[in-house]
């Protein structure tokens, strides 16, 4: 075994090990072509209100590698976070997801769909974001109401006041932001206070275990608790079952995204699914 051979040796005796390494340096490499050759796409996954009406979608990146298939963002958003290569893709996916929102935006089967962006944390710090952001409404035609960016509280780790500062320079033209994966990161309270939210998202990781796990389902009660508190909305992500949907309707929460009303969806998949649905 690796770990046997000594503390400053690092060698891979598992050709399964040494495979995940060479996947991931190529990977890497591949992310730079892929941008160029337009391997990479949007799906839109179904958000929807107590009632289960569709009131839009969050666009979920995907890579369409001509070799390795369909890569998970789970596997390659940390790499391009890494080289930097987030930059060039989550200007791609803002651009992209701005361009189908002004699309809607005309269509009345469309226009009342909000559409929630992830914005990683080096994206969101680039000094020229707020420009980029208010170049791309300009040249798509996009409504900033229906926009919702999703940060992660890994953006505030350090520079909250530049975090605030940029959040309302984008507030102010309309946009609204929703704080994903919450209760897995490290913001405090008193953060969470100060931050100009719309939302905030109860991860995944809770709900999962909502109805097994009576800690989860505290955390889970809290954060509804919380969010009604500080006058945020609230969704819930990872809702696969009914019993999940009970539960958290019961203790009041209104949003709800997650297998159970929608996986990931193809753009023609996810309109045929609004469209259906009236
Ligand atoms: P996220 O933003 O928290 O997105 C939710 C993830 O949960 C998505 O995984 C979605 O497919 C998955 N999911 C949704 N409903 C369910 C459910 O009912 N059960 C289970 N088990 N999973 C569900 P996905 O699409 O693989 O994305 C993973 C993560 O990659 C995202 O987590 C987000 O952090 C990141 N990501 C995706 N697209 C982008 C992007 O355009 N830019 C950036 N910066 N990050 C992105
Ligand atoms: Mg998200
Ligand atoms: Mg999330
Ligand atoms: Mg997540």
């Amino acid at each position: 075994r690796a770990k046997d051979a000594g503390r400053n040796t690092l060698r891979f005796f598992d050709p399964d090990m040494q495979q995940a390494v060479n996947r991931r340096a190529l990977l890497e490499t591949e992310l730079h072509n892929g941008l160029r050759q337009a391997q990479f796409l949007l799906l839109y996954q179904p958000q929807v209100d107590s009632r289960g009406h569709i009131t839009g979608a969050e666009a979920l990146v995907r890579w369409r590698h001509p070799v390795h298939g369909m890569v998970s963002p789970a596997e390659f958003i940390p790499l391009a976070e890494e080289s930097g290569l987030i930059l060039p893709l989550g200007h791609w996916v803002m651009e992209t997801a701005l361009r189908q929102q002004a699309r809607w935006r005309h269509e009345p089967h469309f226009a009342h769909l909000s559409l929630a962006i992830n914005v990683s944390a080096r994206q969101f710090l680039q000094e020229d974001f707020v420009a980029q952001v208010l170049a791309l409404l300009q040249s798509t035609g996009a409504d900033p109401a229906q926009i919702k960016l999703e940060l992660t509280e890994s953006l505030l780790l350090d520079n909250v006041d530049n975090v605030i500062a940029t959040m309302q320079a984008l507030k102010a033209h309309g946009l609204g932001f929703s704080l994903d994966d919450f209760g897995t990161g490290y913001s405090s309270l008193s953060y969470l206070k100060r931050l100009p939210l719309d939302q905030i998202k109860i991860d995944q990781g809770f709900v999962r275990d909502v109805l097994l796990d009576p800690s989860d389902a505290a955390i889970a009660r809290s954060i509804i608790g919380l969010a009604g508190s500080l006058g945020l909305d609230v969704i819930a992500e990872g809702v696969e079952t009914t019993e999940h949907h009970q539960f958290l309707l019961s203790h009041g929460c209104q949003a709800f995204q997650g297998y159970l009303f929608g996986r990931p969806l193809a753009l023609e998949d996810f309109e045929r699914q609004v469209l259906q649905a009236r």
